[in-house]
């Protein structure tokens, strides 16, 4: 075989599909989020970022940074290990006794990334426990998607968000079967929220155990911020619940929070946990004093849902097509590959505006969008050159016209 011919041709395919990913190259500059620094062409310019997953601006918080400060001064740059093999950083300990404490869990173990969480934790549990069966909502990501899989157990995908349909499928076994159900509390690309407590309802009348992953609500939904399960007091329903250090906290790393028996049997038994060494003792600390924050500061919360609600308001009132999401989240459909690449170039290179294009796989052909993300310091005046930006791109590609369309698609 042509290694080399195949790997080129396969690209190619992909770029003739309109689907190749270019990565923006940019500079983010600690103290002046949302702006940042893109090179580009030989040349550096100036940019605001509209699409950060650090929904809150915490990467660059002077807590965040003067704890990682100090762990890095006080302990170096590496871990130096696994968990098991002299990796155990005394930061590690206080960054599970915090994730135990706020997701009001016994318990909770630290990752390397949210994927590494998801992937070792369900894929551990479904191939452990005798019998296992697995029930996991159609839209999960894709780090559970694998993890399901890996476990090699058996799996029924049922509809979204649809308690009905989870409810069908648990009722197909008995109930001494062990079951474990597998959902998300946001979904990320559509900004929708799953009803938790009707899923609990279902879950618990078959005997089952539940799985969350609050990945897009961790940091941003409930009193002090631990998820929409602390939002709508179903904590104590939830078997296992699994986040990341990554989006909101600002930093990097995954974890899950459980019973004590339950995350002493991931740590045992979870070969992604076991075999890799653990997160730098200054990610650590940075994703604590990340925490401590937000678990006091309820006001970041409120200014961004209001700053989410009101970009949503502004861009229907000028005909900009939003995807009626109930969280931060704020999707504007374009339904075509290569427009929805060509806006985002435009918004870049025309007006200064970071807005990745989501094509497929992330979301299905048809549904390419804008997935826009406004943090509490987006302000008044970033949200005015934005709205005026998007109405320039729109009828510079002719996007109205497909409105019709893409609304009747949904
Ligand atoms: C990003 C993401 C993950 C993975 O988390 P990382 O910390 O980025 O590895 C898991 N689940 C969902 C729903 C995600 O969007």
């Amino acid at each position: 075989m042509d290694y080399q011919h195949y790997f080129g041709k396969r690209i190619s395919d992909l770029k003739a599909e309109g689907r190749y990913r270019i990565f923006a190259d940019l500079e983010r500059q600690a103290g002046r989020f949302p702006f940042a620094l893109n090179h580009r062409d030989g040349e550096t310019h100036e940019v605001v970022v509209w699409c950060s997953n650090d929904y809150l601006g915490m990467g660059q918080h002077p807590d965040v940074i003067a704890g990682a400060e100090e762990a890095l001064r006080r302990c170096g740059a590496g871990a130096g290990g696994t968990r098991n093999i002299s990796g155990t950083n005394h930061y590690h300990v206080l960054l599970e006794q915090e994730l135990a404490s706020w997701n009001a869990k016994e318990s909770a173990l630290l990752f390397t990334s949210g994927y590494v969480a998801n992937q070792t934790a369900l894929s551990t549990l479904g191939a452990t426990i005798p019998g296992c069966v697995i029930f996991s909502d159609e839209l999960n990501h894709n780090s559970m998607i694998e993890g399901i899989r890996h476990s090699r157990a058996p799996k029924h995908i049922f509809r979204h968000n649809d308690p009905e349909s989870l409810d069908e499928a648990l009722s197909a076994y008995p109930r001494e079967t062990p079951k474990l159900v597998v959902f998300e509390s946001v979904y990320s690309m559509d900004g929708d929220i799953a009803p938790l407590s009707a899923l609990c309802d279902v879950a618990e009348a078959h005997n089952a155990m539940t799985f969350l992953d609050e990945v897009h609500a961790v940091g941003m939904y409930g009193r002090e911020g631990s998820g929409v399960a602390e939002r709508d007091g179903v904590r104590d329903r939830i078997s296992i619940v699994q986040g990341t250090l990554a989006k909101a906290i600002g930093v990097v790393g995954g974890y899950i929070a459980a019973s004590d028996a339950c995350v002493d049997y991931v740590r045992s038994f979870g070969p992604g946990f076991i075999f890799s060494s653990s997160l730098p003792p200054a990610v650590a600390a940075a994703a604590l004093a990340s925490i401590r924050f937000l678990r006091a500061h309820p006001e970041m919360r409120e200014r961004h849902q209001e700053r989410a609600a009101t970009l949503k308001r502004r861009l229907g009132e000028v005909g900009i097509p939003v995807l009626p999401s109930v969280s931060h989240i704020v999707p504007v459909m374009v339904g075509n590959a290569a427009l929805c690449k060509k806006a985002s170039d435009l918004l870049l290179t025309r007006h200064g505006i970071y807005v990745q294009p989501i094509n497929y796989p992330t979301v299905p052909v048809g549904s390419e969008r804008l997935r826009i993300t406004p943090t509490p310091l987006h302000d008044d005046s970033m949200m005015d050159h934005l709205v005026d930006a998007l109405v320039s791109v729109w009828d510079e590609l002719d996007l109205h016209k497909d409105h019709g369309k893409v609304k009747a698609a949904e």
